[in-house]
């Protein structure tokens, strides 16, 4: 089938053009953004392939499904930024790639932990420029602390037996209990316990509109002193401006995040020329205690052939007519 693959980058139509030698889909590689603006560029195309910031709302579905397009193929597996509602009154199939590197993204966030903690990234810096001083580098030990896991599906549950090894306690908050997370000793509590008692809370669960700025004044009120915030979910599970004040009255003590409210401005690009317009992210960026990541806590050689094999076979069902376990209803 002809796909029209949006937000390509060389290490996607790489992956892509691998799997795709066993299906011959005809596969047309755009680097632009799909959005309003670009989506003419699908016109005559039954399928178009996207990533997590393509901006697929309703005007942008409408003009897709003038010019013929009739399957979405998403290449992640969060689809919070498609109107699903637009896409089935449009007669449009949905189909993602449900799971791909859940240990990537769990492996990632652990990265985040351990770098904040023993201020590893200022370390590296010090260590080229012959500054060899430990102050200011203390850390402290992850065993027998406490780690809130919001959201224990695939990545939440790995991240779970992670920190398990580490010696750490395990508090949980799910709408669906985990049983493998509780067999591993995971305690399941109300969000307000887990906001009172972790040293280290990970968001895991998707961006929905019950988890819309999940992490904002009212909760981070209830947490520790000094408490460790990491996100690698979606940038809107937390509310920017009130983790900034956080920052400020010494509440939060380090936060990691490999995803941002207002990331479909920034990430995926090279900006290093330009003027960054986002005084938020500006102003978060200048935090000692901050690290931030560029959405790359998924990027992993595994999950790029995962993304790649796994989009392949959707295109042939739905070029096939047959009924996809990827489609999202
Ligand atoms: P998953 O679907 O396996 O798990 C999500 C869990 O969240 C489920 O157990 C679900 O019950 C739970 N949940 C749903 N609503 C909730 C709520 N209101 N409160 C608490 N929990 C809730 O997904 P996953 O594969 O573990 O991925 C988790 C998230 O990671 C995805 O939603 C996606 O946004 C993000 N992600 C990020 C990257 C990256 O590169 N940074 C890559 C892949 C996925």
């Amino acid at each position: 089938m002809k796909v029209a693959v949006f937000s390509t980058k060389a290490y996607d139509q790489q992956f892509l053009e691998a799997a795709n030698s066993s299906y011959n889909h005809e596969l047309i590689f755009f680097e632009a953004r799909l959005s309003f603006s670009t989506a003419i560029l699908a016109a005559e195309f039954p399928a178009i392939c996207v990533f997590v910031n393509d901006l697929l709302d309703a005007r942008t579905l409408e003009i897709l499904a003038f010019g013929g397009t009739r399957f979405i193929i998403l290449r992640c597996a969060g689809f919070n930024n498609v109107d699903l509602v637009a896409a089935a009154k449009l007669g449009m199939k949905v189909v993602r790639v449900p799971a791909y590197s859940p240990y990537g993204v769990a492996e990632h966030a652990v990265g985040l932990i351990l770098s904040l903690n023993r201020k590893i990234h200022h370390a590296y810096n010090r260590v080229r420029e012959s500054n060899f001083s430990l102050s200011g580098l203390l850390g402290f030990n992850l065993h027998g602390r406490t780690v809130g896991i919001i959201g224990t599906g695939k990545v939440g549950l790995i991240l779970g037996q992670i920190m398990k090894g580490f010696g750490c306690h395990i508090l949980a908050y799910d709408v669906f209990v985990n049983a493998e997370l509780e067999k591993i000793g995971g305690k399941y509590v109300e969000l307000s316990e887990l906001f009172a008692q972790s040293d280290i809370i990970s968001l895991h669960c998707p961006l929905t509109p019950e988890t819309h700025h999940l992490i904002n004044a009212e909760s981070i009120a209830q947490m520790k002193t000094r408490v460790m915030l990491i996100n690698t979910s979606r940038g809107s599970l937390i509310d920017t401006q009130a983790v900034i004040d956080g920052l400020k009255s010494h509440k939060i003590g380090f936060l990691g995040v490999d995803v941002y409210e207002q990331e479909s401005q920034l990430f995926f690009e090279d900006l290093s020329g330009e003027i960054i317009q986002d005084d938020v992210f500006q102003h978060l960026r200048t935090f000692p205690n901050v690290l931030i990541t560029g959405h790359q806590a998924f990027f992993t050689e595994e999950a790029l052939f995962n993304i790649a094999e796994t989009t392949c076979a959707n295109i042939a069902d739905c070029e096939q007519g047959r009924s996809c376990a990827n489609e999202i209803k």
